[in-house]
C-alpha cells in the first residue's frame, strides 16, 4: 500500500492548521474523503440530479439507476445475499433505532431479555433502553474482563431463553477492542435470538461478510469509511425485514394508498419513506470503490501496525494510561490518559501544533464510569496516515505533559 499515493488523493489533508501541516487523527469520528467521492457526488448533481422512482424522464432514470447501483455495491461489500437486504438510512444510530422500534417492539413482552454490554456507544445502548421501558424487557449486560474485552463464556453465561435480541459493538470506538460477533451469534440463535452487530467501527477498516457472520442485523455509517455524512445503512436478513413494520410513513415506502387504510412496497423500499439521500448513497457507492481498490486486508494491515506503533510510543510516555487490550488485539485507535492533565487541555494544546484527536466521553458514559474517568483523548487511524503522524503525536504529548508539569509545579 503506498501511503503517500492514497495521502494525495485526500485534498483535505494537504493544509496547515496552525501553521503546522494537519495530522488528522479523528477518523473514528469521522474520516476523511477521497476526490473520487466527492467528485461523484460532485457530478452526481451536475448530471443527473432528480428524484428516483418515479419520473419517466432521462434525468429520473439516471439518479435511480445511481441510487440502486450503490445499493448493490453495498451488498457485494458486506457479501449480503440480496439488494432487499440492504437498507438506506441517515447512519449507524438511525439504522439500529429502526430495529429497537421495529423489532424490538414487535418480539419483545414482559421479561424478554436484550443483552448487551457496557462498551457500547449511545447509539447501542438507548435504543434498547427504550426498547426495554416500552415493553417491560429486561436489558442486560455482558460483563467486561479488567482489560475491556468480554468473553465467550460470559456470553453464554448472560444470555439464557428469555433473550430475544443481542446487540454488541464489532469494533469499540473507545477500547479498540474486537468483539468476536460470529461466535457469540452462533450463542444468540441457540437459545432463538436475534444477533444485531453495530458495525460502526468495523466495517471502514476491516472485510465484513454479513453471511460469514450470520449476524440478523449489521448497522454501519458512511462517514466513516471515507463517504458522505447523511448515509448509513441496515443491513438485515429478509426473512426479518420481511415481517417489520416500518416506522416511517409517507411517500416513496407506499404502494396501495387509500382514505384509511394503505399498503407497503415490498423491501427495501418500505423503510425508506420520503426522498432518500440520493448524493450520500452516490458518495457511499464511490467509497466502497476506493475502499476496495485499496483492498480492506491491507487498510487493516497498515492500521494495526500504526495503532502497535503509537502503543509502543505512548506506553513509553511515562503518567500516560492507555485503556484497552494490548496492541496484539486492537484496531487501529488508541485512547489515553495523561496524568493530570484534563484529554480536552491534550487536545487544545495538540491542535495549536495541528493534530487533531478527539477528547470527551465518546457517547460511551456507562464505559467511561467504568473506567473511571470522566473523559479520555483518543487518537484514531485511518488508510492515509503515516508512521510520521504518530510520531508527531507522541512528541506533541511529551512537550504538553511538560509543560502541564510545569505549569503545575
Ligand atoms: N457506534 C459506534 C461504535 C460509533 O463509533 C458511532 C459513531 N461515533 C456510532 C455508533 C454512531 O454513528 P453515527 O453517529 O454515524 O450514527
Amino acid at each position: 500500500m503506498n501511503v503517500n499515493a492514497i495521502r494525495e488523493q485526500f485534498p483535505i489533508l494537504h493544509q496547515h492548521i496552525n501553521e503546522h501541516p494537519l495530522v488528522y487523527l479523528d477518523s473514528a469520528a469521522s474520516s476523511q474523503k477521497p476526490r473520487s467521492v466527492i467528485d461523484a457526488m460532485k457530478k452526481y448533481y451536475e448530471s443527473d440530479n432528480a428524484n428516483v422512482h418515479r419520473g419517466v424522464h432521462t434525468l429520473g432514470s439516471r439518479a435511480t439507476d445511481a441510487y440502486e447501483g450503490a445499493r448493490e455495491k453495498i451488498r457485494a461489500f458486506l457479501n449480503a445475499k440480496s439488494v432487499q437486504e440492504i437498507i438506506y438510512t441517515r447512519g449507524t444510530t438511525t439504522a439500529l433505532n429502526l430495529v429497537a422500534a421495529s423489532y424490538a417492539r414487535a418480539v419483545c413482552g414482559e421479561g424478554d431479555e436484550i443483552v448487551i454490554t457496557p462498551m457500547e456507544h449511545h447509539s447501542n445502548l438507548i435504543p434498547w433502553q427504550q426498547a426495554a421501558k416500552a415493553t417491560g424487557a429486561v436489558l442486560k449486560y455482558i460483563p467486561l474482563q479488567a482489560d475491556g474485552t468480554i468473553t465467550l463464556e460470559d456470553a453464554q453465561r448472560t444470555i439464557t431463553d428469555r433473550t430475544k435480541i443481542v446487540s454488541i459493538v464489532h469494533v469499540s470506538n473507545v477500547l479498540g477492542v474486537i468483539n468476536p460477533v460470529k461466535e457469540i451469534a452462533a450463542v444468540a440463535h441457540r437459545y432463538g435470538a436475534v444477533m444485531v452487530v453495530d458495525g460502526a467501527q468495523s466495517t471502514p477498516h476491516m472485510k465484513v461478510d454479513v453471511q460469514d457472520l450470520d449476524c440478523d442485523f449489521f448497522a454501519f455509517s458512511g462517514h466513516k469509511m471515507c463517504g458522505p455524512t447523511g448515509i448509513g445503512v441496515l443491513y438485515g436478513k429478509k426473512e426479518l425485514l420481511e415481517k417489520m413494520e416500518p416506522i416511517e410513513f409517507g411517500g416513496e415506502m407506499i404502494d396501495f394508498v387509500d382514505l384509511y387504510e394503505s399498503t407497503w412496497k415490498e423491501l427495501p423500499w418500505k423503510f425508506e419513506g420520503g426522498t432518500p439521500i440520493i448524493a450520500g448513497a452516490v458518495g457511499l457507492g464511490a467509497a466502497i470503490d476506493f475502499l476496495q481498490e485499496v483492498g480492506l486486508d491491507a487498510i487493516e494491515a497498515h492500521e494495526h501496525k500504526l495503532a502497535s506503533y503509537a502503543y509502543e510510543r505512548l506506553s513509553a510516555i511515562a503518567g500516560t494510561t492507555i485503556y484497552g487490550p494490548g496492541p496484539r488485539e486492537r484496531a487501529g485507535l488508541i485512547t489515553f490518559n495523561i496524568e493530570d492533565v484534563h484529554p480536552h487541555d491534550v487536545a487544545t494544546v495538540l491542535d495549536t501544533k495541528g493534530i487533531a484527536i478527539r477528547a470527551g466521553h465518546h457517547c460511551a458514559q456507562p464505559l467511561m464510569r467504568w473506567l473511571n474517568v470522566s473523559a479520555t483523548a483518543r487518537a484514531s487511524f485511518y488508510v492515509y496516515n503515516t508512521e510520521e503522524d504518530v510520531d508527531r503525536l507522541a512528541d506533541a504529548l511529551h512537550q504538553t505533559k511538560e509543560f502541564f508539569g510545569h505549569a503545575i509545579g
